[in-house]
């Protein structure tokens, strides 16, 4: 049994691949234990399982598995940490991103009793929009849920074999790892290196897809948002009643005036805008409840280096091999 479980992630990453693979091996011979190199490829198109393939034909630490289509980076981490058979896991992206040579300190951490150990990269060399935003995101998750997520701190961790036995027993469907390794708890040290471009190939995380994640980082937790929808409306209420008195108040002192066109058009809009919000948090949730209902499989294996390439696709080009694109 390996000691050292490494779990890798790779969306269309054959241009880096290599190259991390080889720095991976180094930094892992180093520390002298047995390992196991878990990756999984998330539905890629550019050939990255063939590169895989033949990673596990040349080493028998090497393992892989490989999804009928793209599932997500969540979904990958979950069916590496499945694989998984050391007594230590070690989550890390295959760009480069994550420094193949801060293992051995981080499985140094972890002799010292830590079943967490989180490398949280710095931001330098980032966009000063994009770390603002980051920041004021955090600042705001921290707030709205119970969970403690860092800035930061990202999927880069080593996880003892408990940690991840308990990240893995929690069912739902709907995963947001940074939350459910904080919420598994164990004690958890991290330290910070400095942050490094990707290797090649381009980044995954658009936009769109960077503020879906952020949503499901504010909800997936708890019902705190829903909380705010009922005391904002408290709030409303009271100030409306306070409103009604002193409209009464000043109509028997001083008898009736038109009343105010302009407050009335205010007040309609401000609360359909806090009733639209609320319905579409209420909406997020019963969206959430409804995907978890269907109790649906968080991925579907094609290969593994067991079972060996898909038949009849064995030998064609990657773009001869049809993919299912992920739903949008
Ligand atoms: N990844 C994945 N599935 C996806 C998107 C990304 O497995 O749908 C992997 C990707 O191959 C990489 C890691 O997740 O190993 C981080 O992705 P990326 O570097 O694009 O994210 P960033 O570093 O920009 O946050
Ligand atoms: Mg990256």
């Amino acid at each position: 049994m390996p000691v050292i479980s490494v779990v890798v992630p790779c969306f269309d990453e054959s241009e880096v691949l290599g190259a991390f693979h080889d720095a991976l091996t180094a930094a892992l011979e180093r520390t002298g234990e047995r390992f196991e190199i878990c990756y999984v490829d998330d539905g890629s198109t550019d050939g990255t399982v063939e590169r895989l393939r033949d990673l596990a034909a040349a080493a028998p630490q090497v393992r892989y598995t490989s999804f009928s289509r793209n599932f997500g980076k969540e979904a990958a981490m979950l069916a590496g940490m499945r694989m998984s058979r050391g007594a230590v896991v070690v989550l890390m992206d295959a760009d480069l991103q994550h420094p193949p040579e801060l293992v051995p300190r981080m499985l140094q951490l972890h002799r010292h009793g830590y079943d967490q150990v989180v490398a949280r990269r710095d931001r330098t060399g980032e966009g000063i929009v994009r770390t603002v935003l980051s920041r004021a995101y955090y600042r705001l998750v921290r707030h709205f849920t119970d969970v403690e997520i860092v800035d930061g701190a990202g999927d880069f961790r080593l996880l003892s074999r408990r940690a991840v036995n308990a990240v893995l027993s929690l069912p739902e469907g709907n995963r947001f790892s940074k939350g459910l390794f904080s919420w598994v708890g164990f004690d958890t040290v991290s330290f910070t290196y400095p942050n490094v471009r990707r290797a090649g190939g381009r980044s995954k995380w658009g936009g769109r897809r960077l503020i879906n994640y952020g949503i499901d980082g504010l909800l997936s937790f708890n019902s705190r948002p829903l909380r705010l929808a009922i005391h904002t409306g408290l709030w409303l209420f009271l100030s409306a009643v306070l409103y009604a008195l002193w409209i009464v108040a000043n109509t028997v002192l001083n008898g009736v005036e038109t009343p105010g066109y302009a407050t009335l058009i205010t007040a309609v809009v401000a609360l359909s805008g806090i009733q639209l919000a609320t319905l579409g948090v209420i909406g997020e949730y019963v969206g959430r409840i409804h995907h978890e209902a269907k109790r649906r499989p968080h991925y579907v294996v094609r290969e593994t280096d067991r079972s060996g390439p898909a038949r009849g696709t064995a030998g064609l080009p990657p773009s001869a091999v049809a993919r299912v694109r992920p739903e949008p």
